[in-house]
C-alpha cells in the first residue's frame, strides 16, 4: 500500500494539474539533480509557422513552398504541419506525392510530379545535392532564421538546391522563470534537441539554459539521459514526443507534457496535464516536501 503522506502528495498534485502515476515517482523526484528539457513542444508551443522563404535563383516562393508542402504532407513532425498550413493558407494547390520516406530527426524525401524533392536538416538535404553542395542555398538567411531560434528548412528538388524556409516556434511564457526556480533549487538545467546547434543555442539563451546539446538523432536521446546519469545525476527528462519516450523511460523521473503524444504520456512517471511548465516545479518541489515530512 502507498502510506498516507505519498497518498496526500499525489492529491496535492493532482489538483495542480500534475499527474503523478507512483509512489515510487513522487519519492524519486525528490533525489533529481539534472533536469532535462526536450525543445519543441516542451519549452517551446510546438505550433511552429512559416516565417521566412527563401527560394533559390530561378525558383518563386510559391514554388518552393508548393514542392516541400507537398513532400511533406504525409509528415507527423511539427515543421511538416507549418509547412503545409503555409501552402493551404495561400491557397496552393499541392501535388499528390509518390514514394513518401520519413527519416525521423533528418526530414522526408518523395517524388513530386516526377520531381524527387528532399525536406529537412541542413546535411540530409545537402547529401541529397550533386556536384558543389555549397551553390544554391543563402546561408545568410539560414544563419538569420538560426539566430533567432527558427529552424532553417532546406529543400532541394533533382539535386539542385530549392531553397530554406524559416520555420519558428515560440518559447512558452513561462519558461525562462520555470528555468530560474530550477536553477534556484539547485538543479542542473539541460536542452536536448535535434535541433541544428544555432537554432538550440537561441532558444536555449532565450530560455536562460546554458548547457545545450543539440543535434541528437531521436534513437539517442536515452543515451544522453545515460550520459548524465554515469556524471552521478539523477535525471528528471521533460518531454512530449514520440522521440522522447525512450529518454523519458531512461530517467530517474520521466516528465511527460499532457499535450503531448500518447506515446510520451505513457512512458512518463507524472504528467504534466496542462502542458504547463510551472508542474516540473511543483512536482519537485512537493516531493521534497513529502518526503521531509515522511522522514
Ligand atoms: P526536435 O528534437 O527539436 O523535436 P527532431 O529530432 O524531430 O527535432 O528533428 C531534428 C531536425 O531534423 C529538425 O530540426 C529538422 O531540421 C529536421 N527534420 C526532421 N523531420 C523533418 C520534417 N518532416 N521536415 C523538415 N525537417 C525535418
Ligand atoms: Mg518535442
Amino acid at each position: 500500500a502507498v502510506p498516507t503522506s505519498l497518498m496526500v502528495g499525489m492529491g496535492r498534485g493532482a489538483q495542480a494539474g500534475v499527474l503523478i502515476k507512483s509512489g515510487e515517482a513522487l519519492q524519486a523526484a525528490e533525489g533529481v539533480r539534472a533536469v532535462v528539457f526536450d525543445k519543441t513542444g516542451t519549452l517551446t508551443r510546438g505550433r511552429p509557422e512559416v516565417s521566412r522563404l527563401s527560394p533559390a535563383r530561378g525558383i518563386s516562393d510559391d514554388e518552393l513552398l508548393a514542392l516541400a508542402a507537398s513532400a511533406e504532407v504525409g509528415s507527423e513532425h511539427p515543421l511538416a504541419a507549418a509547412v503545409v498550413r503555409a501552402a493551404r493558407d495561400k491557397g496552393l494547390a499541392l501535388a499528390q506525392a509518390e514514394d513518401f520516406l520519413s527519416l525521423p530527426g533528418r526530414g522526408v524525401t518523395a517524388r513530386v510530379n516526377g520531381r524527387e524533392v528532399a525536406v529537412g536538416n541542413d546535411e540530409f538535404v545537402r547529401e541529397r545535392i550533386s556536384g558543389d553542395q555549397d551553390a544554391g542555398f543563402d546561408e545568410a538567411a539560414a544563419d538569420e532564421i538560426a539566430a533567432t531560434g527558427g529552424t532553417p528548412v532546406h529543400v532541394a528538388v533533382d539535386g539542385q538546391a530549392a531553397g530554406i524556409i524559416g520555420v519558428s516556434d515560440v518559447l512558452k511564457d513561462e519558461a525562462p522563470a520555470v528555468v530560474r526556480e530550477l536553477s534556484r533549487m539547485g538543479l542542473s538545467v539541460v536542452m536536448l534537441t535535434g535541433d541544428a546547434t544555432a537554432t538550440a543555442q537561441a532558444v536555449a539563451r532565450q530560455a536562460g539554459i546554458s548547457r545545450v546539446t543539440a543535434r541528437v538523432l531521436p534513437e539517442r536521446k536515452a543515451q544522453e539521459v545515460q550520459t548524465l546519469q554515469a556524471e552521478g545525476l539523477s535525471v528528471a527528462m521533460i518531454g512530449d514526443g514520440v522521440n522522447d519516450a525512450p529518454a523519458l523511460a531512461q530517467a530517474d523521473v520521466g516528465l511527460a507534457m499532457g499535450t503531448g503524444l500518447d506515446v510520451a504520456v505513457e512512458a512518463g512517471d507524472i504528467v504534466l496535464m496542462r502542458g504547463e511548465l510551472h508542474g516540473v516545479v511543483t512536482a519537485l518541489a512537493l516531493s521534497r516536501a513529502v518526503m521531509r515530512n515522511i522522514r
